[in-house]
């Protein structure tokens, strides 16, 4: 593994950098994953409601690179919760992926107004897990009272969170809560994507103080965002479908922010999430068929 890895709370190895492909295209996947391979990425974060398990899985074949050195992480839809329809739903993400075990295996929601489907998702991770289909399990856009409950009643401790944060909404009491666990913080929208898909909203590729921190070190601000997460011990999963964009994200070994610098950054939190609240998540509102592999 390369040398960004973070240790995960079963010993497994994860690099902290991935590329992330929400919202890129199924036609350009495959291109956007052997790009990154091919630049020195490790790590792809998808999800089967992304509906690019497949085209992940051909670019990963595609880049020649084996399947043991690159970290494959998705996630289980909330549709496919429940004990025997989430094991159904690793067949389903594995054979699109073409992969006989997963990396990381994550739920992508807790379902908090159907929360005992939500630990029987879990438990089939957990079954996962000991089968050794699959390397680490966790979780995505739990709230501390979420692994309040799962912790109570679950035996494994997720190895990862992965939630919305970057400099505008960095969540800091979920973090320590993760910190008291030995759970990694993994922080979607983590160059602020996030903040840059409504118009209105300010951007944090605009920000005057990551500017102005990125002018000093002639960098992006992309680039200084990301660091930031890394010097903070966060895995971050930038996506990009633009070449340029993908080698520029990986590209943040070669300079550090100082401690003012992060404490600059710290200071951006407006509290404000893009992203759904995510006690608001329903099967109602949010359920949808994830096809068959
Ligand atoms: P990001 O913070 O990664 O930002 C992506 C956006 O920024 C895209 O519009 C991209 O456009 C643009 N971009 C990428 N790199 C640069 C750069 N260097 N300079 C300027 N613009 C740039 O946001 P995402 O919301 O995509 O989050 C990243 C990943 O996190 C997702 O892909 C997904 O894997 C995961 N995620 C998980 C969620 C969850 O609920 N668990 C929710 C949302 C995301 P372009 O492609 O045109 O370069």
């Amino acid at each position: 593994m390369p040398k960004n890895a973070i240790t995960l709370n079963n010993g497994v190895e994860m690099p902290a950098i991935g590329l992330g492909v929400f919202q890129t295209p199924p036609d350009v996947t495959t291109a956007a994953v052997e790009e990154a391979l091919r630049l020195g990425y490790r790590h792809i974060d998808t999800a089967a409601a992304y509906a690019n398990e497949r085209e992940v899985g051909e670019g990963l074949r595609r880049s020649g690179i084996a399947r043991d050195d690159v970290f494959v992480e998705t996630k289980v839809w909330i549709s496919d919760y429940g004990y025997d329809a989430t094991l159904h739903a690793f067949d389903k993400s594995a054979g699109k992926l073409g992969l006989d075990r997963l990396d990381l295996f994550i739920l992508h929601q807790a379902l908090p107004s159907a929360f005992d489907r939500t630990l029987d998702a879990y438990r089939a991770l957990e079954k996962l897990l000991a089968d050794g289909k699959v390397r680490a399990i966790g979780v995505s856009n739990f709230m501390p009272e979420h692994l309040d409950r799962l912790l109570a009643e679950t035996s494994v401790v997720p190895a990862v969170n992965q939630i919305e944060l970057h400099p505008y909404f960095q969540q800091t009491a979920l973090q320590r809560v993760h910190a008291q666990h030995g759970i990694v913080t993994q922080a979607w929208s983590p160059i602020g994507g996030i903040t840059s898909y409504r118009e209105a909203a300010k951007s944090t590729f605009d920000d005057p103080t990551l500017l102005g921190i990125a002018r000093l070190h002639g960098r992006s601000a992309a680039q200084v965002m990301l660091r930031w997460h890394l010097q903070k011990g966060r895995s971050v999963i930038p996506k990009s479908t633009k070449p340029a964009r993908i080698a520029e994200n990986f590209d943040v070994f070669g300079f550090e922010l100082t401690t003012e610098q992060l404490d600059a950054i710290d200071a951006l939190d407006t509290g404000v999430r893009g992203g759904p609240e995510p006690d608001s998540i329903t099967l109602e509102a949010y359920g949808r068929d994830i096809p068959e592999a």
